[in-house]
């Protein structure tokens, strides 16, 4: 898969997106497992010495907003404020989240740009008024199709249910405003063929395919029923309807409208990460909008897929799950940030589990991760008093440890940047890693200390030096995973007074043999992945 982002320091911005996410209860495992995501991704590219914009935000106005708010006793505004300062933005920053923006689409800057946006399509006759009846689904916010509808059981007996909320759906009859969405099949169905990589992972591509072309149907783009909401510029007993307003935000966060260089330099988004259940939305109404008001496209739509935990699905209407800070305070942020992307291969289905988590912990990142670092460490500390030494005696062994490194570099770089791929990433770079532990084990650097000839001492030189030097290009290609242990790493390696901050190191270079030198202060600091405590979810 070739990547259509090309984001560099003079031109355009990498910019990716995390969905909008609806702000009607706190953010859960979901939320975090693609924001997690995104994160990764901007960071690997801003170490890939990139300009690269990351917004995330919330999607803020809505019926389901509106009720929620009326049912807690206070206004829409107030609720969604409380939220976003109180749950949203403490979560990401608890979680690293190094985010360019934040946008909220009550906010002026972004609500002026969609009424602009929109008034434009009805200028350019894009937008027509008509009547509409049918099932709609609050949760969704959306029409459904009768086709699509599950029979209800139980205390829905009778009912017809939302395939995704398992929740009635309501008759709704609306007088409203239509973008002629239908017209733009064929205009889709185009550019997806002429971009293989448009939609990713190929199941959800399928799906979008299979979808438009059965015909698309012209999409209501305002409702009267409710005022929490952007009013429509030329009639303002209407607002429009949420998902025009929230996928807008990806133009309006970047100076659609207001500053062209900006928006110049970072519109369209590189890619949007997205959850499976909001394919259609990013697929195919935000490119028909986009091609109505005449914008470019975004490079990649990659959906995620569903989360399970103890077999219970992870979405927005289904909060039952364990929340972030429940994890993160056993395992710490970078284990969890790492479990995610190491555990399920991104766009496919997977089950988070405290059981794999703490297995996986265990295994990778405390024994065969954090103990090399404190193994190394220590051996520098004991045969060389923390001082570096240079290695003065490379053979066939160090020669297989160089190539290793050069191909975890070459593969974790070709997986994360340009595939999105973290899983096959993070296997790259933990395989060096299990090389360096056998390297280390042939070598018996400790028996090797026992004898104090100069060749011996040139061989235990160049052993330490060498698993130092691995660690420093670790250090370099998990930072974006786990920013904190690898700074960690870093500082213990002592690389920053010769090497600069870890946050600017370049991919391209981790793998360039020879760069910590020799001389560095090497310290024993805590152990990057402590022991797990007994824990009573296990
Ligand atoms: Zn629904």
């Amino acid at each position: 898969m070739v990547a259509t982002g090309s984001g560099t320091q003079s031109g355009k911005a990498f910019y990716v997106t995390t969905p909008i996410y609806y702000v009607n209860d706190a953010p859960h495992l979901g939320h975090a497992y693609t924001t997690v995501a995104g994160d990764v991704l901007t960071r690997w590219h801003r170490q890939r010495g990139e300009r690269v914009w990351f917004l995330t935000g919330t999607d803020e106005h809505g019926q389901k907003v509106l009720r929620t708010a009326e049912s807690k006793g206070v206004s829409p505004q107030e609720w969604c404020d409380k939220l976003v300062e109180e749950a949203w933005k403490p979560l990401w920053r608890h979680l690293e989240i190094a985010n360019d923006d934040f946008l909220r689409t009550t906010e002026k800057r972004h609500t002026d740009r969609v009424r602009e946006f929109v008034q434009d399509l009805y200028d350019k006759g894009e937008i027509y008024k008509g009547g509409y009846e049918g099932p709609y689904c609050v949760g969704c916010e959306e029409y459904k199709l009768p086709g699509e509808l599950l029979e209800g059981t139980g205390e829905n007996a009778g009912k017809q249910l939302c395939p995704i909320h398992k929740r009635p759906v309501e008759i709704l009859k609306e007088e409203n405003y239509f973008f002629r969405l239908s017209e733009y099949a064929d205009k889709l169905l185009a550019h997806y063929e002429a971009n293989p990589g448009f939609i990713q992972p190929e199941p959800a591509r399928n799906e979008v395919l299979s979808f438009v072309r059965q015909g698309l149907q012209d999409l209501s783009i305002s409702r009267s029923t409710f005022d929490w909401g952007v009013p429509v510029p030329w009639d303002d007993e209407h607002v429009i309807y949420v998902w025009v307003d929230a996928l807008l935000n990806y133009a309006t966060a970047v100076g659609y409208n207001q500053n062209q260089e900006t928006f110049d330099a970072t519109f369209p988004a590189d890619v949007h990460l997205i959850g499976k259940d909001i394919l259609r939305f990013h697929a195919v109404i935000w490119p028909a909008l986009l091609m109505a008001n005449g914008l470019p496209l975004p490079g990649r739509v990659v959906a995620n897929g569903w989360l399970l935990v103890g077999g219970e699905k992870m979405s927005k209407s289904n909060l039952t799950g364990i929340s972030p800070r429940q994890i993160t305070s056993h395992f710490g942020v970078d284990a969890f940030r790492w479990y995610l992307l190491r555990a399920i291969a991104y766009g496919q289905d997977g089950s988070f589990s405290w059981e794999d988590l703490a297995a996986r912990y265990t295994s990778e990142l405390a024994n065969d991760y954090g103990n090399l670092a404190s193994r190394v460490a220590a051996m520098v500390g004991k045969y060389f008093d923390g001082v570096l030494p240079a290695a003065s005696a490379d053979g066939d062994a160090e020669r297989a440890v160089h190539d290793g490194l050069a191909k975890a570099v070459a593969e974790a770089d070709r997986k994360i940047g340009d595939d999105v791929e973290f899983q096959a990433g993070l296997q790259a770079i933990f395989d060096f890693v299990k090389q360096v532990n056998g390297y280390i084990s042939e070598q018996e650097p400790w028996k090797v200390a026992k004898d104090d000839s100069p060749q011996a001492r040139a061989r235990l030189a160049t052993v330490l030096y060498t698993a130092a030097e691995s660690l420093r290009a670790v250090a370099v290609l998990l930072h974006p995973f786990m920013p904190a242990s690898s700074q960690r790493l870093w500082e213990s390696l002592g690389a920053e007074p010769a090497l600069g901050p870890l946050a600017g190191q370049r991919v391209q270079e981790a793998g360039q043999w020879g760069r910590l030198p020799a001389g560095s202060t090497v310290t024993k600091g805590a152990a990057l992945f402590p022991r797990l405590e007994e824990q009573p979810g296990a």
